[in-house]
């Protein structure tokens, strides 16, 4: 898991109540397999009055992001310094981003909607849209689909009067987009001979499950493809019934899934790989199948491996000084033409120091956190086809050896005490080795990080008693010969 310390950003989430929420597991496990070093916690507002001391607070306290959910969505923006055009328009503010003085609200929620519909091949402005419902997430609904370009659209609501108030909001943005208004109870008559139906209402939504917000036959029968925002339960009442006439249905689990993933986009300034994206979507859905009680899903160490995220095509040497992480990937650098990199030589010419001098004046915790900042900057890089000569100590932190994997295939040289002994015994510039006894040193050090090396490592390869081109010549066989 993800290990949180000093420079740790934190972000969360605004409302009330908020003991059901997903928000927690999507950011927190998005935070794990993308390597950002940020945590996400429910921060509960419990009252309106307070709900502009709550932002003021979470800025004077440097939180890197917030999301915002019921019933604050809209109560939160005159709190804001700045505001995205559509938010405004829609009237809800679901995630706040840092900016100079405050913060900037954004609503993803219409991002999400569009994003889970194309990801079932519906293009909104292909089609003519019934919407159920006219509350705050038929109006991000209604707005998507109007800036989307849809031609024409019906807003089905019990209160026809909000229906109506809504239509006219968005006429006024988005003319060209003809809306009608009908009562909840007129479903049937809709006039189209097909439609997309979006339902945004309440009605369906867990313990309540065997209500759907429309009953008619002549509504389903002309109903192409549903989208219910309800996502617990998986299969609405209201799905149910489309189903049964043959046409596709989803529930609202994807659009919780990239309205998440869209907000953290804002707040880290990167694009979620797709793998990662459907590594949450089945923690989500694992979740619900196993619960409906209401109750909010956590982040395991089982739902958060790396396999998801594409790996660059690097050599990682690792393993304890002396174990000839240097003269190895020279040699394969040398047979093989790959690019060489050392990774401690790195950190000094970032540094403009030594090692020596880096441990001095910041003790072994500065120059790990220079490891973290090294690994970050060669991820973003992005350069592959590299062999690298990583330090020692750099699989110590769970985050390091996260962020190897990533970098490429992680190979431990091993060697034991003696070996390293002979090797790097009258090396002086080895700071964890200075003193007396260095055989104890080098025994106590290795014991301590032998379960780092065998998590960081795909594999490992002997190297005591064996010459630097046969292990060069072993390792190019089986990573890159096969
Ligand atoms: P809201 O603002 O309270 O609106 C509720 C809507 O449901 C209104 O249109 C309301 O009609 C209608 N409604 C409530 N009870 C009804 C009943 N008994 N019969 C007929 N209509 C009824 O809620 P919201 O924020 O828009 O959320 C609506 C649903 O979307 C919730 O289930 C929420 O969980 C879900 N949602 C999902 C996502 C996602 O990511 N998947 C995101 C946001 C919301 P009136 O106007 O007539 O009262």
């Amino acid at each position: 898991m993800q290990e949180i310390h000093g420079k740790t950003r934190v972000m969360g989430l605004f409302g009330h109540p908020i003991g059901h929420t997903f928000s927690p597991l999507i950011h927190n496990m998005l935070a794990e397999l993308t390597g950002e070093d940020l945590v996400y916690v429910p921060l509960e507002v419990p009252s309106e009055k307070l709900l502009g001391d709550a932002v003021r607070g979470a800025h004077a306290m440097n939180l890197q992001g917030m999301n915002v959910t019921v019933p604050y969505k809209s109560a939160v923006i005159p709190f804001l310094k700045e505001i995205d055009p559509l938010a405004e328009m829609i009237g809800a503010v679901n995630t706040l981003v840092p900016v100079e003085g405050g913060y900037r609200g954004y609503n993803t929620d219409h991002v999400g909607l569009r994003l889970a519909l194309e990801g079932h091949g519906i293009r909104v402005a292909d089609h003519n849209i019934v919407l159920i419902g006219a509350g705050g997430a038929a109006r991000a609904a209604c707005f998507m689909c109007a800036a989307e370009g849809v031609r024409s659209m019906t807003i089905l609501n019990r209160s026809v009067e909000k229906a109506q108030a809504l239509a006219d909001e968005v006429q006024k943005h988005f003319p060209e987009t003809e809306i009608h208004v009908m009562p909840l109870s007129q479903a049937g008559q809709v006039p189209y001979d097909r439609f997309v139906a979006i339902q945004c209402t309440s009605v369906g939504l867990a313990p309540d499950t065997g209500s759907s917000p429309v009953d008619d036959a002549a509504f389903f029968a002309k109903t192409e493809a549903a989208y219910d925002l309800i996502y617990n339960p998986e299969e609405t009442a209201f799905l149910k019934k489309v189903r049964e006439t043959g046409a596709p249905g989803w529930c609202g689990m994807e659009m919780l899934l990239w309205q998440g993933v869209a907000a953290y986009e804002l707040w880290t300034g990167t694009k979620v790989p797709a793998g990662a994206a459907e590594k949450v979507n089945q923690a989500l859905q694992n979740f619900l199948r196993q619960k409906t009680d209401g109750s909010s899903p956590a982040v395991t160490k089982d739902s958060t491996t790396e396999s998801c995220l594409p790996r660059m095509n690097n050599i990682i040497l690792v393993g304890f000084m002396g174990s000839g992480k240097s003269r190895i990937s020279r040699e394969i650098a040398k047979r093989t033409g790959m690019p060489h990199c050392d990774m401690d030589r790195l950190i000094e010419q970032l540094a403009g120091k030594t090692i020596t001098d880096i441990f001095a004046a910041e003790g072994e915790g500065g120059f790990r956190d220079r490891e973290t900042r090294m690994l970050h900057t060669l991820l973003g890089e992005g350069r592959e086809g590299r062999v690298y000569a990583a330090g020692g100590g750099i699989i110590i932190r769970e985050e390091n050896r996260r962020l190897l994997r990533r970098l490429g295939t992680v190979i431990r040289l091993e060697a034991s005490p003696e070996t390293v002994l002979k090797r790097v015994g009258k090396d002086t510039s080895r700071p964890l080795l200075q003193g007396e006894d260095r055989m104890q040193k080098i025994r106590s050090l290795m014991e301590q990080r032998e379960e780092a090396y065998r998590d960081a490592a795909e594999l490992t390869i002997s190297t005591d008693g064996r010459e630097p081109k046969d292990i060069a010549d072993e390792i190019i066989e089986k990573i890159i010969g096969n």
